[in-house]
Order: structure tokens, then C-alpha cells, then sequence
């Protein structure tokens, strides 16, 4: 190949991290390349994880809202699943969303080329060309030159070393696929990724098993709220597995059969139809040729970086996934508008009072800053106020009062901290709480702000004035 272009940045990877990075940058007039090795744009969150998951999570949660109605003298007969038809109603939607964003770049003047990109020195990436269809390469390479560079190459799925090869052993990739319902599933991986595609396959028919080395599932929410999500999922699964872990793993013609050692590990090893491997992510830093650029890379593939996403060389900035935890989408995304905006001469830091975390299971999980468990572990003076959804008009209306809303305020100023809640349509009510603890609002703030009446979102306003001692009963 040969450098005859210079770009005034490249960015590598177009996820939701590096589409943002290379839209704003273009936005403040620099000339943008965006590296790509998928056939589409948008990276895992787009094209195999935040978005068919939710896809499949809505119809899942739709034939269950269905279920929930016979309680209330509304019967339908048992839905009927052409698995196909499904599969390609989720391709529909990542089509649209990474069409969308085809469109968006070309709008743009950001020049995408398709492949896998190495730095072969601090100012120059090599491509292996893919064909723009799949990502097998075309065995043609380019060389692009720049001025600056955006890692966003993001994260893969963590592979067991004692797990062999066989169609019915997926990840969550795999999983995505749909390619059929087993009747006995198990989630290796007690996380969010697990929990959600479990959902939607027992919603589909199959009965799920779940092995955990922690002694909790989704961790990292309140016990509180999880134990909420439990008893109303407690109907998915035969064994959740707690402290246990899986040591040994069998592809056999009659089924998949696994050997769990630990605290609740049956003796006998177990037969499944598939088993869905949701172990963890682990960071691409060791896959792009950091060091020939002189980027510093820890020992798990991390790359690290200060408040304007730069790494320890200044010109070359990352973000996303690859920068850390939380591997989050919508943390990507605004770390990559720091990075563009630096890298457009701008002066801007990454500077959140918190990124948010929600479970899209039924009911969803949904928490942001400063939660119990940190405070008890990090010493920080909280009080709480839990509005329970018990006493909420509309989620009594809506047949689905199991939830809470559970705020956390500083104990000295009463400015709230933290926030969560358990419940259908937690995930789309967080935002509310994310704008308090950005805003700097307090109890008073919160509570004598008026909410719609009846509204799930209104157990926000009332678990203030709950605290407040000045709670009006209006349920
Ligand atoms: P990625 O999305 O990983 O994108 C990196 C891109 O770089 C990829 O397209 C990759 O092909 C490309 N790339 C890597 N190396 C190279 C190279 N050398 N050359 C060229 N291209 C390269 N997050 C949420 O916030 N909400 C959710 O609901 C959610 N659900 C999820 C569900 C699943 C099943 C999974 C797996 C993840 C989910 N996530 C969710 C996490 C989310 O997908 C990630 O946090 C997000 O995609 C990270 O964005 P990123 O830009 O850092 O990297």
C-alpha cells in the first residue's frame, strides 16, 4: 500500500464509542477515517449486543405481559413462534440502526474504510482489506497516515479454556443467532448479558440453569433490588448455582454435559441442550499493534488514559470499552466526544458523576451512583428512602406492583447520590435520577417537583417527599 492521504484523525473501531468520536470530530471540521473490520457500523452494542438483545427482550416481555394478563380474566391461547420470522424481525432492526449510521457518515464526509487496522508506528495504521461483505480479508492492504488516532477497538467474549467447540455451546453472539430453543439451557455467568438472553429463551420455552462464582446474581446492583428480579424469575429457572463454578465440560451426541464444582455444585455432572457462555468480556489492546505506536497496554488488554481519553501518547486517544470498566455503550459514546473534542484542539475532560447500569430483564434492574453497597464498603455517610411500588396507583393499575424506588442522599447535605429501581420500565424512568445527581438536586429539589399523576416515574418524587417526613399518601 502507500500513505498518500493524511488524515487529520483516524479512528479504530466504529462502535458506538468510535462512530461518536469520528461524527463530532468531522462535526468540528477535522478529516475523519473510520476503521472498521464488520461488513456494518456500530460495533458489538449495534450489531450483536445492546440492541438485538433488547429486540428479542421487547417480544419477550410482550408474551409474558400476555401471561400476566389471564390474572386479570384475559386469555389468549399460547403464542405460536416461528423462530424465523423473529430472527429476521431483529435483523430488521440492526439494518435500520446501522443503515442509519451509514448514512450518517457519508453525510458527514467520514471516510470508512473496511478492515483490520494495526499501528505500524505512532502516525500510521495498516489495513488488511475486507471484502465490505463478511470479515474475511481480501488479502489487499492500505496504509493510512495521520495526525491524530481514536482507539475504539473495543471488547470480545471472554472463551473458558476447557470449553470445546460445538454448535451447542454459544456465547452471546451465538445466542443472538436464534437459532433454536433448547429445552434445558444452562448461563454460565450470572451477569446482566446472561440474565437477559436467559429471559428471552425461557420466554420462548426453554428452563434455564445458571452457575455463578459470586455468591449473587447480576452483580454489582443492591441485593435488594435482585432479590426482587429473583422472585418474580424464580419460575425460569430449576438450579441457580451460586459460589459454584464450572470445571468441566462434555460435547456428547446426547446432549452437553457440564461438571460444576463449589457450594451448590450437584455431584453428578448435567445434561444440556446448549449452554450459553456469558463469562465476561475482555479488552482488544493486545490486538492492534499498540506497541509498535508506543501505547502502554496492562497485562489484560487495557489501555490506559487520562480525563481527555488521551493514552500515554498524547496524540493518540482512547476510549470505550477498551479504556475499562463499566463496558458500557452509552459510556463509550461520551467518552468518544471527549476524545474528538480534544483531538479538535478543544479543551474537554470526561468528567460524569455517574454512568448508570440497567438489567433489561422482567422486572428491569436499574441503578446509578452511589449504591448501598458502596457506601458501606467505601464509608460514606447515606441515608436512603424506598418508595415501594406497592403503594404506587399505577403499578397497581398495571397488575406489576413487585417494584421500588430507592434514592440515596448525602446524610450531611441531603443531595442525592445515588438512585435505583426495581420494576417494570425502570431503565427508561433512571434518566431522571441521572439528571438529579448531575444537577446537584436535593431531597427538597426532588420532592416538591410535581410528577404526572399516576406514573410510575412519580415514585421518584414521592420517595423524596417520603424522606422529607412530608409525603402527601397519593398513590
Ligand atoms: P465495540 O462496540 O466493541 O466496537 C469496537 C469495534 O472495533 C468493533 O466493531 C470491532 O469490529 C472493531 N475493531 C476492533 N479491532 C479492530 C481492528 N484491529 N481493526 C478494525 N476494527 C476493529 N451496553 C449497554 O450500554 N447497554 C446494553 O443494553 C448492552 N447490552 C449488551 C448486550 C450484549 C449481548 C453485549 C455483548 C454487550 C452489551 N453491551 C451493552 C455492551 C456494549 O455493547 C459495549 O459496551 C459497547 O459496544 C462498547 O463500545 P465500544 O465502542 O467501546 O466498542
Amino acid at each position: 500500500g502507500s500513505a498518500d492521504a493524511e488524515y487529520d484523525l483516524l479512528v479504530l473501531g466504529a462502535g458506538p464509542g468510535g462512530y461518536s468520536a469520528a461524527f463530532r470530530a468531522a462535526d468540528l471540521g477535522l478529516k475523519v477515517v473510520l476503521v472498521e473490520r464488520y461488513a456494518t457500523l456500530g460495533g458489538v452494542c449495534l450489531n450483536v449486543g445492546c440492541i438485538p438483545s433488547k429486540a428479542l427482550l421487547h417480544n419477550a416481555a410482550v408474551i409474558d405481559e400476555v401471561r400476566h394478563l389471564a390474572a386479570n380474566g384475559i386469555k389468549y391461547p399460547e403464542p405460536e413462534i416461528d423462530i424465523d420470522a423473529l430472527r429476521g424481525y431483529k435483523q430488521k432492526v440492526i439494518g435500520k440502526l446501522t443503515g442509519g449510521l451509514a448514512g450518517m457518515a457519508k453525510a458527514r464526509k467520514v471516510e470508512v474504510v473496511r478492515g483490520l487496522g494495526q499501528f505500524i508506528d505512532p502516525h500510521h495504521v495498516e489495513v488488511a482489506l475486507t471484502s465490505g461483505e463478511g470479515q474475511a480479508t481480501t488479502g489487499e492492504k492500505k496504509v493510512l497516515k495521520f495526525k491524530q488516532a481514536i482507539i475504539a477497538a473495543g471488547s470480545r467474549v471472554v472463551k473458558l479454556p476447557f470449553i470445546p467447540e460445538d454448535p451447542r455451546i454459544v456465547d452471546s453472539t451465538g445466542a443472538l443467532e436464534l437459532r433454536e430453543v433448547p429445552k434445558k439451557l444452562l448461563i454460565i455467568g450470572g451477569g446482566i448479558i446472561g440474565l437477559e438472553m436467559g429471559t428471552v429463551y425461557s420466554t420462548l420455552g426453554a428452563r434455564l440453569d445458571v452457575v455463578e462464582m459470586m455468591d449473587g446474581l447480576m452483580q454489582g446492583a443492591d441485593r435488594d433490588l435482585v432479590k426482587v428480579w429473583q422472585k418474580m424469575n424464580a419460575h425460569r429457572f430449576d438450579n441457580i448455582m451460586l459460589k459454584t463454578k464450572t470445571v468441566a465440560v462434555e460435547a456428547r451426541a446426547d446432549g452437553i454435559w457440564v461438571t460444576f464444582e463449589g457450594d451448590a455444585a450437584p455431584k453428578e455432572p448435567q445434561r444440556y441442550d446448549m449452554v450459553l457462555v456469558a463469562a465476561g468480556r475482555a479488552p482488544n489492546g493486545k490486538q492492534i499493534g499498540a506497541d509498535k505506536a508506543g501505547v502502554a497496554v496492562t497485562d489484560r488488554g487495557f489501555i490506559e488514559v487520562d480525563k481527555q481519553m488521551r493514552t500515554n501518547v498524547p496524540h493518540i486517544f482512547a476510549i470505550g470499552d477498551i479504556v475499562g470498566q463499566p463496558m458500557l455503550a452509552h459510556k463509550a459514546v461520551h467518552e468518544g466526544h471527549v476524545a474528538a473534542e480534544n483531538a479538535a484542539g478543544h479543551k474537554a475532560y470526561f468528567d460524569a458523576r455517574v454512568i448508570p447500569g440497567v438489567a433489561y430483564t422482567d422486572p428491569e434492574v436499574a441503578w446509578v451512583g452511589v449504591t448501598e453497597d458502596e457506601a458501606k464498603k467505601n464509608g460514606i455517610k447515606i441515608e436512603k428512602s424506598v418508595f415501594p411500588w406497592a403503594a404506587s396507583g399505577r403499578a397497581i393499575a398495571n397488575g406489576r406492583d413487585e417494584g421500588f424506588t430507592k434514592l440515596i442522599f448525602d446524610a450531611e447535605t441531603h443531595r442525592i447520590i445515588g438512585g435505583a429501581m426495581v420494576g417494570t420500565h425502570a431503565g427508561d424512568m433512571l434518566g431522571e435520577i441521572c439528571l438529579a445527581i448531575e444537577m446537584g438536586a436535593d431531597a427538597v429539589d426532588i420532592g416538591k417537583t410535581i410528577h404526572a399523576h399516576p406514573t410510575l416515574g412519580e415514585s421518584i418524587g414521592l420517595a423524596a417527599e417520603v424522606f422529607e417526613g412530608s409525603c402527601t399518601d397519593l398513590p
